[in-house]
């Protein structure tokens, strides 16, 4: 492609080397991407803008709405996986740790697990949700 930028070996979201030495070279990933980007507020690439290089381990990890920390790609826990038709969850969290999960919440997705979800139990806890969040709203 003639209109591809080369950006050696400079992360393809933030812009930052990750070559050998550079603290982001271990884990970093193959990859392009032409949308437009930011870091620490400065825009680094244009929309359109494609580019070939890498994914930092920063910009490829995937953060936990609850506590901030890093989800690896596969443990990521999102509200569809627990069988909610909302797209995030009572509070607001979309992708969140295992660990990270409510009681009620680690309760369905243990069930949906092992095969014995019913979607009352969704339903229910649904409902548990809303009482405990008309409680807050009264007091
Ligand atoms: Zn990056
Ligand atoms: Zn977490």
């Amino acid at each position: 492609m003639s209109n591809t930028m080369d950006i050696g070996n400079r992360c393809v979201d933030c812009g930052r080397d990750t070559s050998f030495g550079s603290g982001l070279f271990v884990n970093r990933i193959p990859a392009d991407a032409e949308y437009e980007s930011f870091y620490a507020g400065e825009q680094v690439f244009k929309d359109g803008q494609y580019r070939e290089g890498y994914l930092c381990p920063d910009c490829s990890g995937l953060d936990c709405d609850r506590c901030d920390k890093m989800i690896a790609l596969d443990e990521d826990i999102t509200p569809d996986v627990l069988g909610f038709e909302q797209d995030s969850f009572s509070d607001g969290a979309y992708r969140v740790h295992y660990e990270c999960l409510t009681a009620d919440e680690k309760e369905i997705y243990d069930k949906g697990r092992f095969g014995q979800l019913h979607p009352n139990d969704v339903e229910m806890y649904i409902n548990r949700l809303k009482k405990t969040k008309e409680n807050e709203d009264e007091s």
